[in-house]
């Protein structure tokens, strides 16, 4: 039984992890379904019960039936050379390990309970999370950000293989951190659709890992992200203050790193500032490249606002772009802000595009329109628009229209007032100011994705602007 379990292991883990970690491994006994093995030490006990607990778990049912249970015995060498004497020390309580399951909700074409798939086969499938329009052809290149761009290129080309390992992507908001770290998990999947991508938001991580230390399933959650090519993880400042999800990231960072795996890591702020986030995290930080992503000058948001316009089908007279590129000067989010706006205006009243309503949209969006917008005007707007109750806006509710009502109204309340993120929250029952960043995020995603929500924001966009006026 052993030796079949290790020839499915051998497929499954690095060469060098088989020779230190299983070849030392010597089964003792087979009694019914448990499977007694024998390990040479504490610590090699410890590190199998860290590392492969999932694999050995999942391999042994493989061989044993689902009720299969493993059982450790450490041998300890006396030390003293010559003696052949060895001490027998029960390791504690026994550990038994049944029906490990690794049952992630991103491992979708099998809700299987046992990544390892088919022996032989030894890659998992899960879907990266990334959206096909983050992009390299859609990210132009600029002085701004032309080394973070090319490292990204140059890590997608040869994940692992390169020396930006990690490659850190850092900037303010809204200057394409998201776009780049997507834009090399897409190129990975071009280039080597057989590596195993995965794009997660750190808050998702530490959401997940939360979730699996509650079912007292942290090694599978370890195992799991251990299992992957190229590991993108967006906005890790947000690990501050997490730390048991920092230790976890760690296990994982540092087995992902030594089996030449790819991680690509973003941040708001260089790593020597974040704050927050555990020194031996940071200095690893530091083994591979940092790039940072600076606000584009005058001639790249010409360019970008051009490139937007041409990929919608649009067409605007250049003493306006000139215009728009000239006055938005914050970042890339605000400039397709912009965009819209000015679009919005243009349809709804039935105007071309020209000089003087640039010059009447860009007063208000760079928010210095005489009359003060306020939140409440805007949920009211939103509530109206959607049919949504106003007290409902603020409920605790998964049902999608009501969570898109507010996110929407999050965004708009951004967009179009002076409040703090933490203000908008609290007029929203409450909800934390991560929570208003990410529906910030998750409406620009949507109208990137969704013709019909798009539709949506820009009418709501239209009415918020019209009130202000
Ligand atoms: P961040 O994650 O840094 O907050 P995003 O990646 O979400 O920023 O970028 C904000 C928006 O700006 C996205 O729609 C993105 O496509 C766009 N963008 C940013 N930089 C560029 C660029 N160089 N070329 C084209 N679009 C860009
Ligand atoms: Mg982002």
């Amino acid at each position: 039984v052993w030796s079949k379990c290790l020839t499915i292991i051998k497929d499954i883990v690095e060469w060098q992890h088989f020779k230190t970690w299983f070849e030392p491994i010597k089964p003792v006994e087979l009694k019914g379904d448990v499977l007694l093995i024998q390990v040479p030490s504490q610590f090699f006990f410890e590190y199998l019960e860290e590392n492969y607990v999932p694999l050995l778990a999942n391999t042994l049912k493989r061989e044993l039936g689902k009720n299969a249970k493993l059982e450790y015995r450490i041998i300890v060498d006396s030390g003293n050379k010559g003696k052949s004497g060895s001490m027998d020390i029960p390791a504690g309580p026994v550990k038994h390990y049944t029906n490990n399951e690794v049952n992630f909700p991103l491992v979708i074409n099998n809700p299987v309970k046992n990544p390892f798939v088919i022996p032989g086969l030894k890659k998992m499938q899960i879907d990266p999370q990334l959206n096909p329009i983050y992009n390299f052809d859609t990210f132009l290149e600029s002085d701004c950000n032309r080394v973070a761009r090319r490292a990204g290129k140059t890590v997608a080309e040869k994940p692992g293989a390169n020396s930006f390992n990690p490659l850190v992507i850092y900037g303010g908001v809204g200057l394409g951190k998201t776009h780049v770290a997507q834009a090399i998990g897409n190129e990975v999947k071009k280039m080597h659709p057989n590596k195993v991508v995965l794009y997660v938001s750190s808050e998702k991580f530490i959401n997940q890992f939360q979730d699996h230390s509650r079912n007292n399933a942290i090694n599978d959650f370890i195992h799991f992200y251990q299992l992957i090519d190229v590991l993108i993880i967006d906005d890790v400042q947000f690990f501050a203050r997490a730390e048991k999800s920092q230790d976890a990231f760690f296990a994982i960072f540092n087995h992902l790193h030594q089996s030449g795996k790819q991680l690509v890591l973003t941040s708001d702020k260089a790593p020597k500032d974040l704050d927050g986030l555990q020194e031996r995290l940071l200095s690893r930080f530091r083994w591979g490249l940092s790039a940072d992503l600076m606000v584009p000058d005058y001639e790249a948001r010409i360019e970008i606002l051009k490139q937007k316009m041409y990929n919608d089908g649009l067409e605007m007279p250049q003493d306006v772009i000139n215009y728009v590129a000239y006055n938005i000067n914050t970042n890339v989010r605000e400039l397709e802000g912009a965009l819209i706006s000015l679009l919005a205006q243009s349809s709804l009243n039935k105007r071309e595009i020209d000089l003087e309503l640039a010059k009447k949209v860009l007063r208000n969006f760079v928010k210095t329109s005489t009359k003060e917008l306020t939140i409440d005007a805007i949920q009211k707007l939103v509530c109206e628009y959607f049919n949504v109750p106003y007290d409902r806006l603020l409920e605790k509710t998964r049902k999608r229209e009501i969570v898109q009502a507010r996110q929407i109204s999050m965004y708009l309340a951004k967009t179009f007032t002076k409040n703090s993120l933490k203000n908008i929250g609290e007029h929203f029952g409450g909800r934390d100011h991560t929570t208003v960043i990410h529906s910030c995020q998750t409406v620009k995603d949507l109208m990137d994705t969704d013709s019909i929500f798009r539709e949506n924001v820009v009418e709501l966009t239209q009415k918020v602007q019209l009130a202000a006026i």
